[in-house]
């Protein structure tokens, strides 16, 4: 059962600016009713953690006061019948009015938590005036502004405290899931085997739910995770075609399910332009990646064939730098420990939070010694960072004139960051925002 949350409130509050604000993905649903054409949106959102679906119950165009009165009742009922949590949109520039008065009483009728918001509270001025909304009578009243931001934590926390504790709680939840990819040959088999060499490691084998994948779930070497197996893998139908092994849906849905992508290459052939492929995929899904250069012990070394091998990958990889290589036999079983040992490392590191403090100390410092250059005659000023609280590390960057930090700034930010905090493997999203 997943939590819903309702914005409603009449036309104009600010309820889209806050639902656009919230929602990572959405939907929009078109109803024709009685001629009235609206839309009410739906989309999925997250809150220190927590998801949930959010409703927007979009404009009202109004009719005659008989005819909108009942069409409010009506569309608002019904988004507020599924709803865990109301939100009530008002707007602290125009203060309490009858329409308001008029979604009280929609609002109180259903029975569910609501919320108070006072919108288009930009200035403490304005938030004062969120006072004469108590006078409709409800506990809650939250003054925020949907187009800054602030004030906006403030509802959410209180939102989520609402949420009835999750009973269908993943079991597996905070237990790295591993996938590993790689054209035929490359020892994927061999790889999956020695692990399962040892039978004990195995804790559980989780059905596939409703794909054809096969999650096993280790304990080994210390270590907790899952593998999303393929059947195809472990049966080792091997394809003909090396294109056609990465564009099996298996394996896709694999990279999909997984947290960290383990792209396996056969040394004695190389990295492929496929390889590439496969990599790219998975940063384009903000996927752990690592490279695994498996068959180490069938090339002839000398003291810099390491060194050589990893740099034309790295060179291949261009921007992707950050996806670190490592050299294994499996028939050895040379590191395999270790790239079980980076691959839980590379998870860890994804659901790192950087602190806003240690974040703006080590990179303000950056930006002072290499600022961004101006455009057009003008200085671009970046006040301060962010992590925000986002799946995927997401840093924003808040700045005068966001619009004028090009690609290669955003690129020395990045490199930065990384040198600062260890995000090896881990794709991060850096985003610029208005301050
Ligand atoms: P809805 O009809 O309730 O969905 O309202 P919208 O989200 O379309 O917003 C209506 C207008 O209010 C738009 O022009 C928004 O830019 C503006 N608006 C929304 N939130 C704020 C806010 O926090 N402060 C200010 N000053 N304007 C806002
Ligand atoms: P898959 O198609 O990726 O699953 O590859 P397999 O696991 O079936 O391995 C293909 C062949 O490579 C088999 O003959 C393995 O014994 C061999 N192989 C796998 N890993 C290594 C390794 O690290 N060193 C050597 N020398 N052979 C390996």
């Amino acid at each position: 059962m997943s939590n819903i949350v309702a914005i409603v409130g009449r036309p104009n509050v600010g309820k889209s600016t806050f639902f656009n604000r919230l929602v990572e993905r959405k939907q929009a649903i078109m109803d024709n009713e009685s001629g009235v054409t609206r839309d009410r949106q739906y989309g999925e959102a997250q809150w220190i953690g927590k998801k949930f679906t959010v409703i927007d119950t979009g404009g009202y165009v109004t009719g005659s006061n008989d005819i909108f009165e009942k069409e409010i009742r009506k569309q608002v009922k019904e988004a507020l019948k599924e709803a865990t949590v109301i939100l009530f949109m008002v707007d602290c520039h125009t203060g309490l009015t009858d329409m308001d008065k008029d979604f009280a009483n929609v609002v109180r009728e259903v029975g569910k938590p609501v919320f108070v918001v006072a919108n288009k509270a930009d200035n403490t001025e304005k938030s004062y005036m969120a006072g004469e909304f108590y006078s409709m009578g409800f506990d809650e009243v939250f003054s925020m502004s949907s187009a800054s931001g602030s004030g906006t934590g403030e509802v959410l926390d209180a939102v989520v405290a609402l949420f009835p504790e999750d009973d269908h709680k993943d079991p597996f939840e905070g237990v790295p899931r591993l996938a590993i990819l790689g054209r035929p040959n490359a020892g994927k088999s061999s790889f999956l085997n020695a692990l399962l060499g040892d039978e004990r490691t195995i804790v559980t084998d989780i059905a596939g739910t409703t794909r054809d994948s096969i999650n096993t779930h280790y304990k080994l070497y210390g270590k907790d995770f899952i593998l999303t197996d393929t059947a195809g893998l472990r049966k080792k139908t091997k394809t003909k075609d090396d294109i056609e092994f990465y564009s099996t849906i298996r394996a896709i849905q694999a990279l999909q399910d997984s947290d960290v992508c383990i792209v396996m290459i056969d040394a004695t052939r190389g990295f492929e332009s496929q390889d590439m492929q496969i990599i790219g995929l998975a940063h384009k899904n903000k996927k752990g990646i690592m490279i695994m250069v498996n068959k180490w012990d069938l090339i002839e070394k000398d003291g810099k064939t390491h060194d050589k091998f990893k740099k034309e990958i790295q060179e291949k990889l261009g921007p992707l730098d950050y996806i670190p290589i490592i050299f294994t036999s499996v028939t050895e079983k040379q590191r395999i420990f270790q790239a079980i040992e980076l691959a839980t490392k590379i998870y860890f590191s994804r659901t790192e939070k950087v602190t806003t403090s240690a974040l703006n100390e080590a990179m303000l410092k950056e930006i002072e010694k290499y600022p961004p250059p101006a455009l057009k005659g003008k200085h671009i000023k970046i006040k301060y960072a962010t992590q925000l609280p986002t799946y995927t590390p997401t840093f924003a960057f808040f700045c005068n004139l966001p619009q004028y930090i090009k690609p290669p700034y955003e690129r020395y930010l990045e490199n930065r960051l990384r040198e600062h905090f260890d995000f090896e493997g881990v794709p991060v999203k850096l985003v610029f925002r208005k301050k």
